[in-house]
């Protein structure tokens, strides 16, 4: 947009004036956006690293994307359209593999507990909130049926851990 408004000006075809406002909003709403939404000072190694990246690059794969930002915005119950400008606003379009929950502080096979992975509670979280919707859909009752090895304590505990990350006290 920025190089197609500069091209216009060139041309002839907007004042210098105008060429120049446009560029200032469009650049100066990119970095609006990119600084009040996720700031990427978490300890959860997945999200530090994909944000991370994120802001100094503006380049996320599609794994980072689907299964780390996007999937952690789904169990947390982010407004849809908020990640949607924040993913608009942030990204400009490497490959690589490899676990970063190794130097992670959380242990992804916890869902309770001071070292439980924000991830792993919000999943389990996610499945108690939604668990009739679920139990509902051929493709999702299998995951349900994991609940019946939960009892009504743990999912106390899931839920309040789960309202500590949505709060921002677990990061
Ligand atoms: S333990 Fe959880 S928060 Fe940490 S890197 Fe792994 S998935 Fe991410």
């Amino acid at each position: 947009m920025v190089a197609a408004a500069e091209q216009a000006w060139r041309a002839g075809a907007v004042p210098i004036a105008s060429a120049e406002g446009f560029i200032r909003q469009v650049l100066g709403w990119r970095e609006y956006v990119r600084g009040i939404y996720w700031s990427g000072e978490t300890r959860m190694a997945c999200m530090a690293d994909a944000i991370a990246q994120t802001l100094t690059h503006g380049y996320a794969h599609h794994i980072q994307r689907l299964m780390v930002t996007g999937l952690y915005a789904l169990l947390l119950g982010v407004h849809p359209k908020g990640v949607h400008q924040w993913y608009l606003a942030v990204y400009v379009e490497r490959m690589s593999a490899g676990s970063l929950c190794a130097r992670c502080p959380y242990r992804p096979a916890e869902r309770i507990g001071e070292n439980a992975c924000p991830f792993t509670t919000l999943y389990w979280d996610f499945l108690l909130r939604h668990e009739q919707a679920l139990a509902a859909n051929p493709r999702t009752v299998m995951q349900v049926r994991n609940l019946a090895r939960v009892n009504e304590d743990e999912r106390a505990r899931i839920r309040a851990r789960a309202a500590d990350v949505r709060t921002g006290q677990i990061a």
